[in-house]
């Protein structure tokens, strides 16, 4: 008898909203034309995978797999790809592809194109799989030192954070605080030290002062015994607040550390509006703006920077078989710090 080849995957899947993840199995997909098929060694489980999992993304179509932190292997190429062969190392992020044709295509402004907005794991099947289709404008290379678990939270949390810093206005030695040392802050306190800026970390309690050291912050701030707004402009006034929290009243307790033509640098979903006094806007030139992520040249930079630089995700591993337990970590924010699934499909080579 003929041996058939294995013509099927696992897909961790949600079938409606607020709905359970269901491992299943599907037919390994083909790669139409201008895409590849990846098959995934690990994919990041981001907070923002909430959209499909509790339904929050309007028009989200299901049944849908999650995941926009994917790395693997190119497996397998459709027609009318160039530029990129079997067997490269890459990742996908958020950003699933663009037009090319929109007006904000033709400013080379590709993350805001206007149509057919994909966003992996949210209007196409993202990385909770054996395999997963992706277009070809949205593929990183991933460099050979940066292993496929490294890399899936920096396609993501890495981008966003190291993308929003290198676009903003702060030089070397300037005094750049990041609010919040969780899943992003870790990331952002390493990538803000790593570009020369006077890293000074804002977190609950006096014992994360020790990890925010480790990852290059130079100045601490606790901000349950100290007023944040206060110690930043004791040390000058922050030229750019990294805020990566969820606590609305959080930020509104940095905003008064902004030094002058200072920029709160908003990447954290918060959960309550913004309590920012017109006053403080407009004698010191301060500003106020939101970063949303990259696209795949971005995430290349990202990649590689983090690869000479040493910028690293602290990740906990779970097995795909695992993702509702993984996700339910993540979601309780003790996670440490971000979290990843593994397919077991060679996650080192
Ligand atoms: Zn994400
Ligand atoms: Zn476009």
């Amino acid at each position: 008898m003929a041996i058939m080849p294995n013509t099927k995957m696992r897909a961790v899947q949600v079938a409606a909203p607020k709905g359970p993840f269901q491992l299943v199995e599907r037919e390994i997909p083909e790669p139409e034309a201008g895409s590849v098929r990846i098959k995934v060694q690990a994919c990041g489980v981001c907070h923002s995978d909430s959209f499909t999992k509790e339904g929050t993304w309007p028009g989200l179509q299901y049944p849908r797999v999650p995941g926009h932190e994917v790395a693997g292997v190119i497996d397998a190429i459709g027609e009318r790809v160039a530029g990129w062969k079997v067997g490269q190392r890459v990742g996908v992020g958020w950003y699933g592809g663009h037009c090319g044709y929109c007006d904000r295509c033709r400013q080379g402004d590709f993350l805001t194109c206007r149509n057919e907005r994909r966003v992996t794991g949210i209007t196409y099947d993202g990385g909770y799989a054996d395999y997963m289709i992706a277009r070809a404008d949205a593929l990183a290379l991933i460099p050979d030192t940066v292993s496929a678990e490294d890399a899936g939270p920096l396609l993501c949390a890495g981008v966003t954070t190291f993308n929003s810093l290198r676009h903003s206005t702060a030089g070397p030695g300037d005094l750049v605080a990041v609010l919040g040392i969780g899943g992003l802050g870790h990331l952002g306190v390493q990538y803000a030290s790593r570009m020369g800026f006077r890293t000074a970390a804002i977190a609950r309690g006096k014992d994360k002062e020790r990890l925010a050291r480790e990852l290059g912050a130079v100045e601490y701030i606790d901000s349950e015994s100290q007023n944040p707004a206060e110690e930043l402009t004791r040390l000058g006034g922050a030229k750019v607040i990294l805020s990566t929290v969820t606590s609305g009243k959080a930020v509104n307790a940095v905003l008064g550390g902004l030094g002058i033509d200072g920029t709160l640098l908003v990447v954290g979903a918060a959960d309550q509006p913004l309590n920012i006094p017109a006053v403080l806007l407009i004698g010191g030139r301060k500003s106020v703006t939101g970063w949303p992520s990259g696209t795949a040249a971005d995430s290349e930079d990202t990649l590689r920077f983090s690869a000479f630089t040493g910028v690293r995700s602290r990740n906990e591993v779970f097995p795909i078989e695992r993702a509702a337990e993984a996700y339910e970590r993540m979601m309780s924010g003790k996670a440490r710090f971000r979290v990843v699934l593994t397919t077991g499909q060679n996650p080192r080579a």
